[in-house]
């Protein structure tokens, strides 16, 4: 295992994360998620209790379901990546005020449907999740080398709404979206057109709120969206209260701020909006 690849990865809480804790899920550092790849390299210990992993496929002579199959070993990958947000959200076990969800299940379920990829949960039980995958976004991926890496990167962002909170269902969409694609973009697996731009709105979304997400980690430290993320749990969404309670400002002065160092460095302008989003989905939110 290559333990270290991630510079994200170091924590400085006084609860480490154990060996094979956080696993690479780049192609670059060595991912287990290859055919490839030794199968021996993959973790044996596990730091958090995984769910029920599960995965179906809706039609085998997809083009799709061969290319997923011949690109990712699924039961690598899922639960390398289920490890990695939970990682990212939770820190260690035994950390004391971390609680992820009681996700139970987890279901990938390939099948032919426009659009990327969405999570549900189940009517009769919400701790059931369903991860819908997109069997002609899988088929379309281009170049086929950048395969491993976005089928990771969308199961990724997809497994983080499997295992955050949402405010009590008061959080706004732009948050929980930009929260799975911090997770992503910690995990090393942003796609190539993301961009550090600013949007309209703090709460545009996606890359937008996860860049800005990962502002805030800088200025405030690490295990700041962590600390969101517990806050989520914990209390019903109000944004004044979320924003000043934890981070001691409101959410537009961050906002602001966060648009002025874009500026100083020059990586801003009114860049296009959503144009380039990767993922239009719809979330358990
Ligand atoms: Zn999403």
């Amino acid at each position: 295992m290559m333990l270290s690849s991630s510079p994200t990865d170091a924590e400085p809480t006084p609860s480490p994360v154990p060996p094979g804790g956080v696993v690479p899920v780049t192609e670059s550092s060595g991912s287990p998620f290859t055919k490839s790849a030794d199968s021996s390299s993959t973790p044996t210990t596990t730091s958090f209790d995984l769910p029920k992993l599960r995965l179906q496929f809706h039609d085998l002579a997809h083009p799709g379901s061969s290319i997923f199959l011949t690109s990712v070993v699924p039961p690598q990958i899922f639960s390398a990546a289920v490890q990695n947000v939970l990682s990212h959200l939770y820190n260690a076990p035994g950390y004391p005020h971390l609680h992820p969800p009681p996700t139970r299940s987890v279901t990938l379920i390939l099948r032919p449907m426009g659009g990327v990829a969405y999570t549900t949960g189940i009517d009769l039980d919400d701790d059931h999740k369903e991860i819908h995958l997109s069997l002609e976004y899988v088929a379309g991926i281009n170049p086929a080398g950048r395969r491993t890496h976005e089928i990771t990167g969308v199961l990724t962002h997809e497994l983080v709404h499997c295992h955050q909170w949402n405010g009590q269902g008061a959080a706004p969409g732009g948050l929980i979206e930009g929260i799975a694609d911090w997770v992503r973009l910690q995990c090393g697996l942003a796609p190539p057109h993301w961009k550090k731009e600013r949007a309209a709105k703090w709460d545009a979304g996606y890359q937008h709120t996860a860049y800005f997400l990962e502002y805030l980690e800088g200025r405030f430290g690490k295990g700041t969206v962590r600390k969101l993320n517990e806050k989520l749990r914990a209390e019903k969404y109000e944004e004044k209260a979320f924003w000043t309670g934890t981070l001691g400002r409101p959410v537009e002065q961050l906002w602001e701020d966060y648009g002025k160092t874009l500026q100083a460095k020059g990586d801003s302008g009114a860049g296009p909006q959503d144009g380039k989003q990767t993922l239009d989905e719809a979330t358990q939110t």
